[in-house]
């Protein structure tokens, strides 16, 4: 990535979580060979062009922990990408 070959994204908001980090609902369950991630992000710059996704999901239901942070490669099976968002005046 500091190379400049690799474009990364950092996912942390969705729809109903901006400022509010702790209302995060994207779910990582553990699996026999890492996590399956379920849920939705909003607003990630570089979606459907990075190379890999810092993805925030819950290892835990308590609001005040189990927050973690999974490395996700652009061809994780079912990683999908909505159209991009109209924006009023950024459009680079
Ligand atoms: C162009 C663009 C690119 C973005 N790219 C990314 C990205 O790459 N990855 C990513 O994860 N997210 C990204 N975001 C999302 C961005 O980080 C969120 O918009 C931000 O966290 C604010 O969340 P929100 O929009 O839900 O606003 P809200 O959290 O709903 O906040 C709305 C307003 O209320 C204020 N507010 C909120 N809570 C409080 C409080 N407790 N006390 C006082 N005031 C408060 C806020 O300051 C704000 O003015 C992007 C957003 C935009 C617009």
């Amino acid at each position: 990535m500091m190379s400049g070959s690799q474009l990364g994204a950092y996912c942390l908001s969705e729809p109903q979580a901006g400022s509010d980090v702790a209302a995060i609902r994207t779910k990582a369950t553990a699996t026999e060979d890492g996590y399956a991630l379920t849920g939705n992000k909003a607003w990630i710059s570089h979606a459907g062009h990075a190379d890999f996704y810092t993805t925030f999901a819950r290892t835990s239901d308590d609001k005040g922990k189990g927050l973690s942070c999974f490395l996700v490669p652009s061809d994780a099976d079912g990683l999908t990408f909505a159209e991009p968002e109209k924006k009023m005046g950024l459009h680079c």
